[in-house]
């Protein structure tokens, strides 16, 4: 299998593979780049139809997070890593410090942290073989989510990103009255649907879990409202929370909000569908700008951390996208391809 001419190649700085006959396990380590510091991304097991669709995988993601580090402002490359294994029914605890050996393997250049497919327990078998693993220690402060919990985080980077969507757009400071649909009210569209609603926000939400919707209606005077109606809904602003490639050819036709601002990863189905959003007249926050919270919460860990500091790191979004909004309009180019250059400008100085 090509690695230096796969498409997803990108002057990857390092490819590892690891085998451990013992616990059967089968990973791939991608670091994209350690120029602003090493790197960090999930550990995605998935029970991967190939070691070419694993290989494909770690390569983008591992690209990604380091986008999504440096335009963030972190001193801090982008790498992932993938596991093939159905994490239902073949991932052990053996798998897993044999992971951790690999990632102690390579020296610090790869942290590691949780991702689809493995969660705190683990992290606690990583824990065993390796120190670098992104994200556990901290002592948090009373007001402290915790360095684990990125959910709190990436809702409120994304609260701030649509106040800074709002703001550029509709040239509006206050949130009152504004109509927002949350597709997917999981752990981040929740906390994002709280701040809305303190905000005066006007809420429509779905989520294929009722019970989610449910506690949106009841504590937020959200309405429900289908899945397949969500995207077009008439109203200020979409905040995709739930899954990727919700913008495509079939939705941005449809959409009746201006602005498309939410967490949800790799929004757009491909890269042009930046220019579509932009050719409607959508002000698109990029999903790695505006979902980098959670990043930022990992990267501020150990006994110095201070929720304060998280806080205000998450709170510099705001800026990070308003300057992207205004360097779009002036280029007229879509926002996706502005970040980018952006985040370029900072890892490839
Ligand atoms: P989650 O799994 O807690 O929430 C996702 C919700 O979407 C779930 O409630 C699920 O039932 C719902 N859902 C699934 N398919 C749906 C569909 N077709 N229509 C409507 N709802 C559907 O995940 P999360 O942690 O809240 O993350 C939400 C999104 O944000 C994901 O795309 C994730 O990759 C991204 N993200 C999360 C973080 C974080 O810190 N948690 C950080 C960056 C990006």
């Amino acid at each position: 299998m090509s690695v230096f001419d796969h498409p997803e190649f990108d002057e990857h700085e390092e490819i590892v593979y690891g085998f451990d006959a013992e616990s059967g396990l089968r990973a791939i380590i991608a670091v994209h780049s350690t120029a602003l510091g090493p790197s960090l991304g999930g550990c995605r097991v998935y029970d991967y139809a190939n070691d070419a669709d694993a290989l494909t995988d770690v390569l983008r993601l591992s690209r990604g997070m380091t986008y999504k580090a440096a335009l963030a402002g972190l001193q801090q490359g982008g790498g992932k890593s993938v596991v093939i294994a159905d994490p239902r029914r073949n991932k052990t605890p053996q798998m897993m410090q044999a992971m951790g050996r690999l990632v102690h393997s390579l020296g610090g250049r790869y942290r590691v942290a949780e991702d689809s497919g493995t969660d705190e327990a683990d992290m606690r078998e990583m824990l065993r073989e390796t120190s670098h693993i992104g994200g556990h220690g901290a002592a948090p402060d009373a007001n402290d989510p915790g360095d684990r919990d990125t959910s709190a985080a990436t809702a409120l980077g994304v609260f701030v990103g649509i106040q800074a969507a709002v703001r550029f757009k509709l040239g509006r400071d206050e949130l009152q009255g504004l109509r927002v649909a949350i597709q997917g009210v999981g752990k981040v569209g929740q906390v994002l649907a709280r701040h809305l609603h303190e905000a005066g926000a006007k809420l429509w939400v779905c989520d294929s879990y009722a019970p989610a919707v449910e506690t949106c209606v009841q504590q937020f005077a959200a309405q429900a409202v289908s899945m397949n109606d969500i995207l077009h809904q008439d109203v200020d602003v979409l905040a995709p929370c739930a899954l990727g490639a919700v913008l495509n050819d079939q939705s941005i036709p449809l959409l009746r909000a201006g602005i498309v601002a939410g967490a949800a990863n790799n929004q757009l189905a491909e890269p042009r569908h930046g220019q579509a959003l932009l050719d409607r007249g959508v002000l698109y926050a990029p999903d790695y700008a505006i979902n980098a919270g959670g990043i930022i919460n990992l990267y501020y860990e150990g006994d110095t951390r201070r929720w304060a500091d998280v806080e205000s790191h998450v709170r510099q979004i705001g800026p990070t996208l308003t300057q992207i909004f205004a360097k779009s309009e002036e280029l007229k180019l879509p926002t996706s391809e502005i970040a980018d250059q952006l985040a370029e400008e900072k890892f490839k100085r």
